[in-house]
């Protein structure tokens, strides 16, 4: 039994901190992790932004619901999901994602949560467990299923290593380089065929 599990964020929609930062005009949403290393910190700093700029889950999900999934990702998604069970692995949150899922036609999402008071105010985030992503490929593991995954980012390394077998998609190139045990493809008609050779199936 085979599994496909992929990333979200810069695999089939774009970054969304980022993306939101630029339809809104908040440039000090574009911190990531690269900018400061602590996530808790991170988060914070992105909950207190949102709240300053009057920005409630409503109108979030409002500028979200204005992003589109990156081009052809929603193809490529149809075609995996023919060809194996597909699981989505990503370090977003449900309350966000979600009107873009709504255009990859809902496949399964295993993410974070946020928590929200009934003004639509963001008052904490909860992390469903820690390494989630590697812990969830485990999991997928223990019930007999062989892994393909594939990612673009740091945060997808721990789990492209513990699946049988590990895809990196539009990484940039220090990851490329620090991670050269896996293949790296930059097209999805190029994700396919790296699919499709690491399969045992076909
Ligand atoms: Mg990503």
């Amino acid at each position: 039994m085979e599994l496909a599990c992929l990333d979200l964020e810069g695999v089939l929609i774009p970054e969304i901190w980022i993306a939101f930062a630029e339809k809104t005009g908040i440039d000090a949403l574009k911190a990531t992790t690269r900018d400061i290393p602590d996530y808790d910190v991170l988060m914070q700093q992105r909950l207190r932004l949102l709240d300053e700029h009057g920005y409630g889950l409503p109108a979030i999900q409002e500028v979200i619901g204005e992003l589109d999934p990156l081009e052809g990702a929603s193809e490529f998604l149809d075609w995996l999901r023919e060809r194996f069970q597909v699981v989505i692995l990503s370090d977003t949150f449900y309350e966000f994602a979600m009107p873009l899922m709504a255009k990859l036609g809902h496949p399964t999402l295993l993410c974070h949560k946020l928590e929200v008071n009934e003004e639509g105010r963001i008052t904490d985030y909860l992390i469903r467990q820690r390494d989630p992503k590697r812990q969830a490929v485990r999991a997928f593991q223990l019930l007999n299923y062989r892994v393909i995954a594939a990612g673009d980012s740091y945060n997808d390394t721990t789990m492209l290593k513990q699946a049988e077998a590990g895809i990196l998609f539009h990484a940039p190139q220090n990851v490329i380089d620090e991670f050269p045990q896996f293949p790296a493809v930059h097209t999805f008609e190029d994700l396919k065929a790296k699919f499709l050779e690491l399969s045992n199936r076909f």
